[in-house]
């Protein structure tokens, strides 16, 4: 019995299927050009290249060709749509992609700096859970749409019910956090002087995590509503 070798785990959740390991170097198949057994991944600095298509960089750069690969064709997104209840448009429009070497679909978070450099590429598989890409920070999706001016914003608990709320057409800006549970204290700052509608599910959970985030933007925020 073997050891199973330890592959970057960020890679593989984007589409790198992975088949052995020399030394530092993952060999897996290309998600870009789907070659087989050419995609090589160094496991300790995640720079990557692959010999076929010639496609090369490190992990911010993996991360923006999987982002610029990802489709956004209305076909893809039809049974998502039903899934979640909402309209393929409405999904596409917010950004949301989807990437079939990994077959799942992408919401990306830029940096706050407007380059659209990605700081994660949350990713969903249909019946799964969105999730941060490993190694990379949580954040909040479409806080690149605070620019410091007071403004109001709805905050979601998720991205779906961030994409339910602009299908509605909700006046202001509309961001989702990663999770009930999850709010970190740097974050509280770009919601200065806002009016800010907290948007969770009326579950425990939820009810928690209004409750902290409330507390986190009390004084910040000009006003903040529970929305139930
Ligand atoms: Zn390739």
């Amino acid at each position: 019995m073997t050891d199973r070798p330890d592959y970057p785990k960020a890679f593989a959740q984007h589409g790198v299927h992975f088949h052995s390991r020399n030394g530092t170097q993952a060999v897996g198949d290309c998600p870009f050009c789907g070659r087989e057994k050419h995609y090589f991944v160094n496991v300790e600095n995640h720079r990557w290249d692959c010999k076929k298509c010639g496609k090369r960089g490190g992990f911010a750069t993996f991360l923006q060709e999987v982002y610029a690969a990802s489709k956004r064709e209305r076909k893809h997104f039809i049974e998502l749509a039903t899934d979640r209840g909402l309209k393929p448009e409405s999904i596409i429009a917010a950004g949301v992609r989807y990437f079939p070497a990994s077959d799942r679909f992408l919401f990306p978070v830029c940096y706050r700096d407007g380059s659209n450099r990605l700081y994660d590429l949350r990713h969903y598989k249909r019946g799964g859970k969105v999730m941060t890409t490993a190694s990379c920070q949580a954040g909040l999706w479409r806080w690149e749409l605070l620019d410091g001016q007071p403004r109001e914003v709805w905050i979601a608990e998720g991205e779906w019910d961030a994409i339910a709320l602009l299908e509605a057409g909700v006046k202001g800006e509309v961001l989702a956090v990663p999770g009930a549970s999850t709010w970190k204290s740097d974050w509280a700052p770009l919601l200065s002087e806002c009016t800010v509608h907290l948007c969770y599910d009326n579950d425990p959970a939820g009810v928690d995590g209004a409750y902290r985030t409330y507390r986190a933007l009390n004084g910040v925020a000009s006003k903040i509503d529970v929305i139930r």
